[in-house]
């Protein structure tokens, strides 16, 4: 049993014509049930819940201070290669991108370390292209072991592993891996994954279930907004998270809002979120889920971050580089994707505070497991 037989269930058309058809009645009924279930979450993203979004918002609000007080967990990506054995029609690394290919060896990897350490980072996220054969198990473990003294919170986004590997990596200190499904739609997904092992729908699809029969400490699900109707493909990521946390209730969960920003790649968007959207997402999600990490990249704007850190974002990322090697020795022709928000850290943490918000960089997992 895994979601590919969960997800069998369920039809997209029937799911999106539930949620355009929701009420007013059905967006009351959301914000007042003291147990939200998926019926609820698809009346909070439904265009029927868009005059409800102070009301949400102020919901939202309350929730996050009451679950993790007024505290943002502050945490730094940290690319170690862009080489790429898939086509992703929207991503800068795509194999058949014509741009330079970079791995960083243990002395660039250090040098990264030096320049995060002085920023205060203390949680990581490794980010990869999906290059098994130069960055594969073999070379993530001997990463996180040269990262492990210097970070609490060791954090994957790379190509989806087998069971057996994700516990060979949590042996040696990984504490949480991040893999989204890009989009649920099937025939979609085929269309922006041509070529490569990640064109296998199924494979990605069961590798939450594989990460939780590892034992993980906490993992994190999604969809790129834009590849898809976001309301439709957020719905199935809920019901995703949903199944997850009832299967592996041992794991905790994060869910983060990648809006596809402009790569070398280029691609077309099938649905354009607004600004107004997204925050409607975003306390849907807190709403529907009090205990999840909400989580924001620099992909989005310094004035669009700065409104949400009051709405139930509770983790983000800042003075972020997206390409290898990009903290010690910056060069935008290895970037996946140009960043937004392009403040310095300690810019962006000053803009925290001034809200009445407590920037954390040591993290409290350490001491929990
Ligand atoms: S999204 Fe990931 S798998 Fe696809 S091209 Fe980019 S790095 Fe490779």
């Amino acid at each position: 049993m895994s979601f590919k037989s969960e997800i069998e269930k369920l039809n997209w058309d029937q799911i999106s014509k539930q949620i355009y058809a929701s009420t007013a009645a059905d967006v009351e009924h959301a914000l007042n049930t003291a147990k939200p279930d998926l019926n609820d979450f698809a009346a909070l993203i439904s265009p029927a819940a868009a005059p409800y979004l102070e009301r949400m918002a102020q919901k939202s609000h309350d929730l996050t201070v009451q679950r993790f007080g007024k505290t943002i967990q502050m945490y730094a990506p940290l690319y170690l290669s862009n080489e790429c054995q898939n086509i992703c029609t929207y991503c800068g690394f795509s194999l058949d991108v014509k741009i330079e290919r970079k791995t960083l060896s243990d002395e660039e990897i250090m040098a990264e370390v030096k320049v995060l350490k002085s920023y205060g980072y203390d949680h990581i996220l490794i980010v990869t292209g999906e290059a098994n054969k130069t960055v594969g198990i073999d070379y993530f473990k001997n990463a996180i072991q040269l990262l492990k003294p210097h970070f609490s919170h060791i954090a994957i986004e790379v190509q989806p592993l087998e069971q057996e590997e994700y516990e060979e990596l949590i042996g040696v200190g990984l504490n949480t891996v991040l893999v989204y499904q890009e989009t649920y739609n099937k025939e979609n997904y085929k269309k922006h994954h041509p070529k490569g092992k990640k064109s296998n729908f199924d494979y990605r699809l069961e590798t939450h279930d594989r990460m939780g029969k590892a034992g993980i400490y906490k993992m994190g699900v999604g969809v790129l907004i834009g590849l898809e109707d976001w309301r439709t493909d957020s719905f199935y990521a809920a019901a995703h998270l949903d199944y997850l946390e009832k299967k592996y209730w041992q794991s905790n969960y994060s869910i983060s809002f990648p809006r596809l920003r402009p790569c070398a790649g280029g691609v077309e968007l099938k649905s354009v979120m607004s600004d107004k959207e997204l925050v409607q997402l975003i306390c849907a999600y807190r709403i529907f889920n009090q205990e999840i990490e909400l989580s924001m990249s620099t992909r989005e704007s310094e004035v669009f971050r700065n409104n949400v850190i009051k709405l139930g974002i509770t983790s983000i990322s800042a003075d972020s580089k997206t390409d290898p090697g990009g903290y010690a020795n910056p060069n935008v022709n290895l970037e996946q994707f140009e960043i937004h928000d392009k403040r310095t850290t300690s810019q962006f943490i000053q803009s925290i505070i001034d809200q009445g918000y407590e920037p954390v960089f040591k993290g409290w997992d350490k001491v929990l497991q």
